[in-house]
């Protein structure tokens, strides 16, 4: 019965089977009116509602997505809803940053004897769905491509590590070789201005150990490899605090291994500086000194000042010097108190909700789907099986389709939600350059306002909030439907 006076858009639901689908059943038995927009999709329970249901609900055309289960301490299958809850309301901070208004989304508990209820969410959430009218699809936006503006303050001064403790640290690796199955650490790659990983097996092998600017691959990504092998990993700050979460999460044992750090002066943003660079055929020479790098290409010198070429992600750095660790060498850097919002994310925020669509539809235009972004991310450990080649369910196509593309990021940022530790290798292995950064970064910001400013990958003991809930959320409440 149209309660709305207006064309039907396409809203979908989904209800838990133990309490609001049973609600919405007492609601039709007792013959409440209804909004008839709503297309049902029975689930046993809100906790099997995962985020992607609702992003790919959007992204597909729908106009608005309510999910409802049973009030919190009802649910059938005990904490279900609990952890619900604290993945629904990060999808609602995280969508935005998509350029989809939140207000689309919505969750709601409802049970089974409030008919009256269901019907009132039903009708609030269909008549505020009627108020912002059909939602913006991104094949219709504008494709719009922004380059962020890097020139940010860094919490401390950035370097090149010209006087960093490199030689005790070869020396404490080839004190601990014996020991170990092998040591993971950079060398010079094919030129002075690339670093490729290092596996350092013989006191040779430390030798050729480099430390500087260019070491910008995160080698924990290879220790879940050698899980139940005792093998050693040679971190900057942001690197080991993926050791920490790896260790959080079980993927690695600590008898299993040994940390070496050395206090990070930051590392270069490799793609500006290839872009800097231009074209040529050889690096003839890197010379370096406490500010920057002169590199000489071709005959011709480019100087990358530390503090305007480094990463995004080492502006804003509160860990230069590891979390955790075994060995550590060198002086800890002080670091300034502050905040910085990192700079991909900054220009997202500048951006009004269109020109986010419109921006990510730039963006994933320019996607190749190589899945470099999933293979370098320490974190991302079910490559394997991962839900993006999965067939049975059949949740993306090979379609050169931009939402399959924005999709396939929405799993790697949503799978990482509370887990994400910020090291920037998703974007960095990037070969388009696709600032694919801030997706997680958002999440990470939402993960922090939620949970007592919670960071990922610094406390071994620590639960990531996602894993865990709470009966009463501090800063989640719920709903006002009146
Ligand atoms: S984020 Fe911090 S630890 Fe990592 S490379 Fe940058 S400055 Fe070094
Ligand atoms: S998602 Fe990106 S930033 Fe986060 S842990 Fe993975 S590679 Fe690092
Ligand atoms: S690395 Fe870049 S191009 Fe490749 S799938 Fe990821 S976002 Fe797309």
């Amino acid at each position: 019965m149209p309660v709305l006076n207006s064309k039907e858009l396409r809203l979908v639901g989904f209800l838990c089977n133990w309490c609001s689908y049973g609600g919405a059943d007492t609601a039709g038995v007792a013959r409440a009116g209804q909004p008839t927009d709503l297309r049902i999709i029975r689930v046993p329970c809100s906790g099997r509602v995962n985020p992607l249901f609702v992003v790919k609900a959007l992204l597909e055309g729908a106009d608005g997505v309510l999910v409802s289960g049973c009030h919190p301490r009802d649910c059938h299958y005990a904490a279900g809803n609990f952890y619900a809850r604290r993945r629904l309301e990060v999808l609602k901070r995280f969508l935005p940053v998509l350029g989809i208004d939140n207000a689309r989304f919505e969750y709601a508990w409802v049970s089974a004897s409030e008919g009256q209820r269901w019907q009132h969410v039903v009708t609030s959430f269909t008549k505020r769905i009627h108020a912002m009218g059909p939602a913006p699809h991104f094949n219709d936006a504008k494709p719009l491509l922004r380059v962020a503006d890097m020139a940010l303050t860094a919490l401390r001064p950035l370097g090149t590590a010209q006087n960093a403790a490199v030689n005790e640290l070869k020396q404490a690796i080839k004190d601990k070789l014996p020991e170990l199955n092998c040591v993971i650490g950079w060398q010079q790659g094919y030129d002075g201005a690339h670093a490729t990983p290092l596996f350092m097996k013989t006191p040779e092998d430390v030798d050729k150990l480099s430390w500087g600017p260019f070491n910008v691959m995160n080698p924990a990504v290879y220790l879940p490899l050698f899980k139940g092998k005792k093998t050693g990993v040679v971190v900057k700050g942001c690197d080991s605090r993926s050791v920490v979460e790896l260790l959080q999460e079980n993927l690695i044992k600590r008898e299993d291994v040994l940390i070496f750090a050395l206090p990070c002066e930051g590392t270069l943003d490799i793609a500006r500086v290839n872009e800097k660079l231009g074209r040529y055929t050889r690096i003839n020479a890197v010379a370096y000194d406490e500010a920057g790098v002169t590199i000489t290409a071709d005959g011709k010198e480019h100087r990358f000042c530390m503090n305007d070429f480094a990463q995004g992600k080492c502006y804003g750095c509160a860990t230069p010097m590891a979390v955790l660790a075994d060995t550590r060498l060198g002086e800890p850097h002080k670091v300034n108190p502050g905040s910085s919002v990192p700079p991909e994310l900054a220009m997202l925020d500048d951006m009004a909700l269109s020109e986010r669509m419109a921006f990510w539809r730039g963006q994933m235009e320019r996607c190749l789907r190589c899945y470099a972004c999933r293979n370098a991310c320490p974190m991302c450990v079910c490559r394997d099986y991962c839900v993006s080649d999965s067939r049975d369910p059949h949740w993306m196509s090979q379609d050169a389709d931009i939402k399959q593309k924005l999709f396939f990021q929405t799993i790697h940022a949503l799978h990482l939600s509370g887990r994400c530790t910020g090291c920037g290798e998703c974007q960095r292995a990037c070969p388009v350059g696709i600032p694919i950064l801030a997706l997680r970064q958002q999440i990470a910001r939402a993960v922090a306002q939620l949970f007592d400013d919670y960071k990922a990958g610094l406390d071994p003991a620590a639960l990531p909030p996602l894993l865990g809930y709470e009966a009463h959320e501090k800063n989640i409440h719920e709903r006002d439907w009146k």
